[in-house]
């Protein structure tokens, strides 16, 4: 079976490596990974300009493109043959209960469903002194579990790892997205010509400390497993609104 893997990190990340590394032990893995950093890019699509794919060796390419961008080419390139699974990660960083919206590494797995190819996202819970070794072994039993059951039609799983070894794990968590909290979005500086810049996002944000969510089972030390769709539409909300007269 044909394993797509992608990132946001870039084609340098060793998170990407230690991904498809892990996963050539069940399958033919290719990567196409954006030939930068795209962290943050959501679900953008380039369709403004051409886009360019460098094959850097056999079945590993980069595009000067975003991570859907990536998904769609490798698809492409790919082709008669379609992917059997994508997987996306190893992030550097989370990708927990707001963030999921910004995040181009949960956005590449979600243009997975969209095709209606078993799709996740993986990410380690840290900033710093990943160990990718943890978050690689949980990829392996997820591919594994797919490979038997797939996933229901249009649904991606978006796995958050502690950063932890392995040993230390305690097993997974079926989680709920969570509620981030974030601090000062915009930090306003001036430059040296004294002209005023802005920089947007916090130092490290904070969460809602709910029970069943990605958050919490990561801060127990659980793996956290959350199913996502692309539907965005509140059935709750949508069912009060009958109630309503605009
Ligand atoms: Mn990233």
């Amino acid at each position: 079976m044909k394993i797509l893997v992608t990132n946001d990190d870039g084609i340098h990340s060793e998170g990407l490596h230690a991904l498809a590394d892990g996963l050539r032990e069940v399958g033919d893995v290719v990567v196409v990974a954006p030939d930068r950093e795209r962290s943050s890019m959501s679900h953008a699509l380039t369709m403004h300009r051409p886009l360019r794919v460098r094959k850097i060796r056999e079945n590993t390419y980069a595009v000067d493109g975003t991570p859907v961008d990536c998904v769609i080419l490798g698809t492409y390139i790919l082709q008669p043959e379609k992917p059997g699974i994508i997987a996306s990660g190893i992030n550097k960083g989370e990708n927990m209960g707001d963030d999921v919206l910004y995040s181009g590494t949960v956005s590449a797995a979600l243009e997975g469903a969209m095709m209606g190819i078993p799709s996740f996202a993986i990410s380690m819970a840290s900033r710093k002194d990943f160990k990718f070794k943890t978050a690689a072994g949980f990829a392996l039993r997820i591919v594994r579990f797919l490979e038997r059951r797939g996933l229901p039609k249009g649904i991606l799983l978006n796995v958050n790892v502690p950063n932890l070894n392995a040993d230390h794990v305690r097993s997974y968590r079926v989680t709920r997205q969570g509620k981030r909290v974030y601090g000062d979005v915009v930090c306003e500086k001036t430059d040296p010509r004294g002209g005023t810049y802005y920089w947007i996002g916090s130092d490290e944000p904070g969460f809602e400390r709910e029970e069943g969510t990605d958050f919490d089972a990561v801060a127990q030390g659980y793996v956290s497993v959350t199913p996502l769709q692309p539907n965005l539409t509140c059935p709750v909300t949508m069912k009060s609104m009958e109630q309503w007269d605009l």
